[in-house]
């Protein structure tokens, strides 16, 4: 059984932690609000977590040490910039697996860092959501050596449904961001095809039950077409997540002189949707804005 600390305990962290307890791990637990180890922690450190007051303090004494974060600086922050960052602490053949959504470049640059101190790294974001967090059953995909991601895999095996070694270090991380392209300008064209539907008349109901089952038809349009026919827009899929991994792309595509001229528009409309006050909603929230 390894000693694992884990740094992020969010939606998605929180469930990962309690499926590595059930696994039979020794976990250490950071979280930036300490309260949370009285409220939505308290489960976790009455399963016998322990609750840590620094990353530093966390990666004492770990084998593996997990993030959970939000974007690119909050990783930096905690694995190398924090004043008690887990640089500081953690042993050398420790291995650091980060499950946040950020970008492949400082990926790597947080890597090369840590590998001067003899600190192992696999990029690890996810796809599926909280409930498949919850369930046990996210699709992961892995950047780093092999031998590195055999070693990640015994872990991650107790919350993943499949995971995908895609290459090397930052690997991981342009997969996650091919997904999130993927999915969001499907989600918009969802919003756009019901919009138009609305506008014309039809029963927008029936026209989701008919394209659904034909070639438009889409995971994505199974979970954000009945949401946005019943005006659900509770997340679900909070948008502000979909949002900074659209900016972390449209920054990388720009800086590389790629055209996606799709993704430059959604991000126009993550940006609108934003604006409006709807970040914690749902993406199908992207319907609204249309409307607007
Ligand atoms: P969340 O906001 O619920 O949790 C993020 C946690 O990280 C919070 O507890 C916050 O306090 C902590 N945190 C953020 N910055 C920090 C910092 N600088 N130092 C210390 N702690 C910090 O978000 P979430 O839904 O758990 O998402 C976490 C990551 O997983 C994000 O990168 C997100 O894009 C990715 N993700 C989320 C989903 C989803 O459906 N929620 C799906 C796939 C991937």
């Amino acid at each position: 059984m390894s000693t694992i600390a884990f740094i992020g305990l969010g939606n998605m962290g929180r469930p990962m932690v309690g499926h590595l307890i059930k696994a039979g791990h020794v976990l250490r637990l950071y979280a930036r609000r300490p309260e949370v180890y009285q409220s939505e922690a308290a489960d976790l450190i009455a399963q016998g977590a322990v609750a840590c007051h620094s990353p530093a303090h966390a990666a004492e004494g770990a084998d593996v040490i997990i993030t959970n974060v939000m974007g690119p600086a909050d990783v930096r922050e905690v694995l190398l910039n924090h004043a008690q960052a887990v640089i500081h602490t953690a042993k050398p053949g420790a291995l650091c697996m980060d499950h946040s959504t950020i970008d492949p470049q400082t990926t790597r640059e947080i890597a090369n860092t840590l590998a001067q101190k003899k600190i192992r790294y696999v990029d690890a974001p996810v796809s599926g959501g909280v409930w498949a967090a919850q369930a046990g059953s996210l699709v992961m995909m892995m950047g780093g050596a092999d031998a590195d991601v055999q070693e990640a895999q015994q872990l991650v095996k107790h919350y993943t449904k499949t995971v995908t070694h895609i290459g090397g270090v930052g690997d991981g991380q342009v997969a996650k961001l091919c997904n999130q392209i993927a999915q969001v300008i499907n989600i918009q064209g969802i919003a756009e095809s019901l919009r138009f539907a609305a506008a014309n008349g039809a029963n927008t109901q029936k026209v989701l039950e008919a394209i659904s089952g034909g070639m438009a038809g889409s995971k994505m349009m199974d979970l954000m077409g009945p949401k946005m026919v019943q005006r659900d827009f509770k997340a679900g899929i909070e948008a502000r997540l979909h949002a900074k991994d659209f900016f972390l792309v449209k920054a990388v595509a720009e800086k590389q002189g790629i055209d996606l001229p799709a993704l430059q528009t959604v991000a126009e409309q993550l940006q609108a949707l934003l604006d409006a006050g709807w970040g914690y909603d749902d993406t199908s929230s992207l319907l609204k804005v249309l409307e607007a």
